[in-house]
């Protein structure tokens, strides 16, 4: 059974894409096999690993999803391609709660065969986000270590327990990312400890270093694990996986 992970913030810029893309990665390249799901109507996800968004997003559709999954160049690592349809509200009249069960057993029946999908959803508590949310095992939230880091932090994290209360039991904080580390800024360190110091476990040990191959990459459209195997951010994107491996 696939384990359905979130990826998700409403800030933007913070990692979720790059974390959603080199995590999936990594994943692949330890054996499991990874479907990154693109909710996002900005498609970064999609383009980032090489391949041309749908005119239709593959959830609106209306048919197999497994059609629409398409397999990157690098073995075991799939997406189901975003679309900038999603931007259209109209698109997803259907009530939250059932549109996340939807999803939910789309999700579970018909992508069950990968060992993980990530949803890497957009920047907002909008609808796409909480459908996301409702039909995933997990959320990672994804923080840069950066001033004002932990602001905004409660609100995803409220509505990660607004769902799990009403729509989807089984959701739970998999796991806090921190990215964009740059271990030579005091700042970096006191965010790192600070987030440590408030959410204790649930935070990955890995640190995502600020790193440029890792935003070279996707104007390759490769991981940065392929675009430069050796960079920092290759490695640290391979032990995050590790860790996710780990905790299963
Ligand atoms: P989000 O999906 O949360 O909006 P992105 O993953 O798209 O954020 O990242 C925002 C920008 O920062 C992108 O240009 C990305 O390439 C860059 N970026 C993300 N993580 C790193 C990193 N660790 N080092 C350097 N650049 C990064
Ligand atoms: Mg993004």
């Amino acid at each position: 059974m696939a384990k359905i992970i979130s990826v998700a913030n409403q800030k933007g810029g913070v990692g979720k894409t790059t974390t959603a893309i080199n995590l999936a990665a990594g994943l692949a390249k330890a054996g499991r096999s990874a479907l990154v799901i693109d909710v996002d109507p900005q498609c970064n996800a999609t383009s980032g690993l090489g391949v041309e968004p749908a005119q239709r997003h593959p959830l609106l559709a209306g048919r197999p999803l497994a059609e629409s999954v398409v397999e990157t160049s690098q073995p075991k690592l799939f997406v189901l391609p975003g679309s900038q349809s999603l931007a259209d509200a109209d698109a997803l009249s259907a009530s939250n709660r059932q549109r996340a069960s939807t999803l939910r057993q789309q999700l579970n029946g018909e992508l069950s065969g990968y060992d993980f999908v990530f949803l890497d959803c957009p920047p907002s508590l909008g609808q796409l986000t909480r459908a996301a949310l409702g039909a995933s095992a997990e959320v990672y939230i994804p923080i840069q270590c950066e001033y004002f880091a932990m602001e905004g932090l409660s609100q995803i994290i409220d509505l990660a327990r607004q769902t799990k209360a009403k729509d989807n039991h089984r959701l739970e904080i998999g796991g806090i990312v921190l990215t964009m580390y740059d271990p030579a800024l005091d700042l970096a360190n006191e965010v790192a400890e600070e987030v440590r110091g408030y959410f204790e476990e649930t935070v990955f040990d890995t640190l995502i270093p600020r790193d440029v191959h890792i935003s070279e990459a996707p104007s390759h459209g490769v991981s940065v694990l392929d675009y430069s195997p050796r960079a920092r951010g290759a490695w640290a994107y391979a032990e995050l996986a590790m860790e996710v491996i780990d905790r299963e």
